[in-house]
């Protein structure tokens, strides 16, 4: 329904107003978004329209890692010339965005979705932790990585996850503290990040 206190007509209005749900955009920002879809070509408009489209419509999980991927598995998964033995377990399919921005892994991933939080009630099964136990079990893996977040919680999945891993033998290993505590992995910078991983020691 058209609000009549709206000073926009109600399609530039309705921009505006999903414009302004977007992380880090206040009320202006978003009506300068929205004016600019109003000056710029049509073309460029429906780029912008369709590209939201087919994120939704083409991304979804790896069947294997959990990352995101554009059909059942992976562009990792799917890449032979990538390290096999190494396994690195990250929280979420942004920490692989942001591992894979500093160079300095050729492993594999699996991604748990989540981490393990008893305040928030999400517990072990919750996450892709039994997925990630099958592939180690029926993989060939000689050292696994451990990169959830250094916060309480992820130090309490790091544990969680290093306790089970144990009894199997594998190398288990967890990124070092380049990046400190409570700074998440998206955030660390690129230069923390790839020091916090070279030097990585075993847990
Ligand atoms: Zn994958």
């Amino acid at each position: 329904m058209a609000d009549i206190d709206s000073p926009y007509p109600d399609s530039l209005g309705k921009l505006v107003e999903v414009f302004a749900r977007l992380p880090g955009v206040g009320k202006r920002s978003a009506e300068r978004m929205a004016f600019y879809f109003l000056k710029c070509g049509k073309e460029e408009a429906m780029d912008f329209a369709f590209a939201i489209r087919d994120l939704r419509k083409n991304l979804r999980s790896c069947t294997i890692c959990f990352n995101l991927a554009e059909g059942e598995i992976c562009a990792i998964c799917s890449n032979p010339a990538r390290d096999d033995s190494q396994l690195c377990v990250v929280e979420m399919p942004r920490d692989v965005i942001a591992i894979e921005k500093t160079g300095s892994y050729r492993g594999l991933y699996h991604v748990i979705l989540g981490r393990i939080s008893p305040i928030e009630g999400i517990e072990p099964d919750d996450l892709k932790i039994k997925e990630l136990f099958i592939r180690i079990e029926n993989g060939d893996f000689e050292e696994i990585i451990i990169a959830t977040n250094p916060t309480a919680e992820g130090d309490a999945t790091a544990s969680y996850l290093a306790d089970k891993i144990h009894p199997l033998n594998i190398k288990v290993s967890r990124l070092a503290r380049g990046i400190s505590a409570g700074t998440e992995i998206e955030f660390a910078g690129l230069a923390n990040l790839q020091s916090a991983f070279l030097g990585r020691s075993k847990i």
